[in-house]
């Protein structure tokens, strides 16, 4: 690990604009887990795809039960070693923004501005009606379902009401999509943290940085497909590894 960090080190010295890019092993310290690793959230529940979702009044509420139960997880978590190195980077002006594909918001909880967490899969922290995109806050909603025993719709619209996620199926974010391409190819660091690297077109922005001239670093306990083409790649645990790059 050390030869790793101190080559991270040396790297990040002399990169002028690092573009962080951090998936769910980036949260797991913070007590949320992750989609693939054993004990993730797919090895108990099978995902709801987007259109079933629109389709059907049971899989709203199947949905929101199961946000529901987790609503004492994302409450409780606070930024982990990792979010609060990368946020020490973004204060020193040397990030200019974090591409995710979290849902938690703990990039803003750890001081990153908003404009500046760049969500590819959206907010899992509050609601927006599908239709209109109105917001609603997770209290409204955990309300009407209890009172109306099933998954509201919006007041305005009357269309189903659905956490600020990407679904499975549903279309990705235009201004998302295109400040991460941007971002990508304009960095000369760019270090993808704790993302398996397998939901796309997520995980093509590494490549898209590496094939602009940027040097790619990946931080991940486990291999990903793309560790090849990587110029450091740490198989190592991400608040161990970023914990050096914490100011205080
Ligand atoms: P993933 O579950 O596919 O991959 C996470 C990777 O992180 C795994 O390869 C795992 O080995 C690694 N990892 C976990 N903990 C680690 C640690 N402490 N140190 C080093 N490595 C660690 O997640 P993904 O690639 O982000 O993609 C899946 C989707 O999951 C995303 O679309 C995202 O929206 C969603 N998701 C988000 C959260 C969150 O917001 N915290 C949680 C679960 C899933």
């Amino acid at each position: 690990l050390r030869s790793g960090v101190e080559r991270l080190s040396d790297m990040i010295a002399e990169s002028r604009t690092i573009v962080p890019f951090t998936g769910a092993g980036i949260s797991t310290e913070c007590g949320i887990p992750d989609f693939r690793s054993p004990g993730g959230i797919w090895t108990r529940n099978r995902p709801i795809p987007f259109d079933e979702f629109v389709a059907s009044q049971e899989a709203r509420d199947e949905s929101w039960r199961r946000r529901f139960a987790m609503e004492s997880v994302f409450a409780a978590a606070r930024p982990g070693r990792g979010h609060r190195a990368l946020a020490s980077l973004y204060r020193a002006g040397k990030v200019p923004a974090v591409i995710t594909q979290n849902i938690d918001n703990l990039h803003q909880a750890s001081g990153f501005a908003a404009e500046h967490v760049i969500e590819l899969h959206g907010n899992t922290t509050y609601a927006r009606c599908i239709g209109c995109r109105q917001a609603y806050q997770l209290d409204w909603v955990k309300r009407r379902f209890d009172e109306d025993g099933g998954a509201p719709n919006c007041t305005t619209c009357d269309e189903p009401v659905k956490t600020a996620t990407i679904s499975f199926g549903q279309m990705m974010p235009d201004d998302e999509m295109q400040r991460a391409t941007a971002l990508s190819q304009a960095c000369d660091l760019f270090i993808a943290i704790g993302s398996s690297l397998v939901v796309w077109p997520a995980a093509g922005f590494p490549m898209m940085a590496k094939n602009a001239g940027a040097r790619l670093v990946i931080i991940n306990r486990e291999p990903t497909d793309q560790d090849d083409i990587a110029d450091l790649v740490i198989r190592h645990d991400i608040g161990e590894t970023l914990r050096p790059f914490v100011a205080n």
